[in-house]
């Protein structure tokens, strides 16, 4: 019997992956799983476990890079209402992982409430999010939150206390299976100010993110006290090519992804810029795209 076979009704078998991701590339996943319930999101986690399939959760793919090969077992998709709901209680929002950060944002300012809006034109999943805890020198998502509901190996819900939870410098220590929900507290406000507020991130982001609208990826973090982008730049590797990759003349941290590219040539820039940076100054990056 093929594996998850109880689930045809929500499993893709051989799926592409690059229409999912930002930068269109890579292969097919095994098995790619749309639960419409979190009762069938457990059941699959716990079948995944007793089957030592291998599991992984897709958020928007904007912070992510598969391999040409595909990948092997499941991955997960959040995608169905069930997954997609954010709601307010007074200065609480709450937030299933598969809604964007974009309709989160808006949500809360509708409702008077102020914190996340600096986080105003990030790409992604609020479980992306919170992942790598996104954001900039405005602040990050990491700050807001009260608790995080996530299933463990077994489908089990877990609730992670803000106590528990470690947010740093585009990193978490949320690295369970699957993140399931958030809660944010937020600091009421009126939603015009909140508004003015947004737009003016919106175009600080834009004006700091040129390549937004096109096949672009950011490569590495910051390592302490330095910039990415700076040492790429004065390692004199600008427009350096790797096949159909590219590093960007704009933000020499972003890879663009020109027709006939394909992951193994972003792969094998990525390495390139690494060794040289290495070489140039001794400092070792570390790469923030997630490959698969
Ligand atoms: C143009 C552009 C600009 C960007 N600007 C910024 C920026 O200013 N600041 C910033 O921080 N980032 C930025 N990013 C990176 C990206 O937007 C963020 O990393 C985003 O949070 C990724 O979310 P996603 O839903 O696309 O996650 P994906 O790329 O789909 O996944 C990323 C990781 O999160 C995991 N994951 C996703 N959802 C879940 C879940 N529910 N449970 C468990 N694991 C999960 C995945 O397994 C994977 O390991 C930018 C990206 C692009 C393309």
């Amino acid at each position: 019997m093929p594996a998850l076979a109880e689930f045809a009704d929500i499993v893709k078998r051989n799926e592409p992956l690059a229409p999912y991701t930002h930068l269109r590339l890579g292969g097919p996943a095994e098995l790619l799983v749309q639960p419409r319930t979190r009762e069938e999101l457990s059941a699959v986690v716990r079948q995944c476990f007793q089957e030592h399939l291998p599991l992984r959760v897709l958020g928007s793919g904007c912070n992510l890079l598969v391999r040409d090969e595909g990948v092997p077992g499941v991955v997960l998709r959040l995608s169905e209402p069930a997954f997609t709901q954010i709601s307010v209680e007074g200065k609480l929002v709450r937030a299933a992982t598969g809604a964007s950060v974009s309709a989160l944002i808006s949500h809360a300012a509708r409702h008077g409430l102020a914190g996340l809006e600096t986080l105003v034109g990030i790409p992604g999943t609020v479980g992306g999010a919170l992942r790598c805890n996104a954001g900039d020198r405005g602040g990050d998502i990491g700050q807001f939150v009260r608790h995080v509901e996530v299933l463990d190996s077994k489908g089990n819900v877990v609730v992670r206390d803000r106590d528990e939870l470690r947010f740093g410098d585009r990193a978490s220590n949320l690295d369970d299976p699957v993140l399931l929900a958030v809660e944010f507290a937020l600091e009421p406000e009126s939603p015009d100010a909140i508004v003015k507020r947004m737009r003016k991130a919106w175009i600080l982001r834009k004006a700091a993110q040129p390549l937004s609208f096109q096949l672009a990826g950011r490569l590495f973090k910051n390592p302490r006290g330095l910039n990415a982008a700076t040492l790429i730049e004065q390692a004199g590797l600008v427009k350096t090519k790797v096949g159909g990759a590219e590093i960007s003349d704009r933000d020499a941290n972003y890879v663009l992804v020109r027709p006939g590219a394909t992951s193994r040539d972003v792969l094998r820039l990525i390495d390139l810029v690494r060794t040289r940076v290495q070489e140039r100054f001794n400092v070792e990056l570390e790469r923030e795209i997630t490959v698969w």
